[in-house]
């Protein structure tokens, strides 16, 4: 169903869009260390968010694609876990 007043028109002539939807190619120029998979997206431990870095923890988007808010947020818990596990043992 349509809001009412939702639709409406815009006299452009070019419409550029300009969303993120895919992993920066400069990421291993200007962060090298964290190994990544073919398409310049981090690899990560899919449990602990460890990558193969160490002290290094990535998860979200940049881990899996472009996904969901969801599925970013529910990497951060074990993330979390393991940062914490890290700082208090200083084991990797
Ligand atoms: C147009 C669009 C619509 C979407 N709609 C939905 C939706 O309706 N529902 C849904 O669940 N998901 C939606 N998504 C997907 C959702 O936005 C992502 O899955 C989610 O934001 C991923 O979270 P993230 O923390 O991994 O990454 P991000 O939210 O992208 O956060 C990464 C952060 O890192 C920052 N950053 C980047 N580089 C650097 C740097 N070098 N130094 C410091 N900071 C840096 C960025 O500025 C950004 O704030 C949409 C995505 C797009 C593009």
């Amino acid at each position: 169903m349509l809001l009412k007043g939702s639709d409406f028109d815009l006299p452009l002539s070019v419409a550029v869009i300009a969303i993120g939807t895919s992993a920066n190619p400069l990421i291993q120029c200007t962060t090298p260390g964290p190994a990544t998979d073919g398409r310049n997206y981090i690899e990560a431990d899919p449990t602990s968010q460890r990558t193969s870095c160490r002290g290094v923890f990535a998860g979200g988007d940049i881990v899996t694609g472009g996904a969901t808010v969801i599925s970013a947020m529910g990497a951060e818990r074990p993330a979390a876990k393991a940062i914490h596990d890290y700082l208090t043992s200083g084991s990797w």
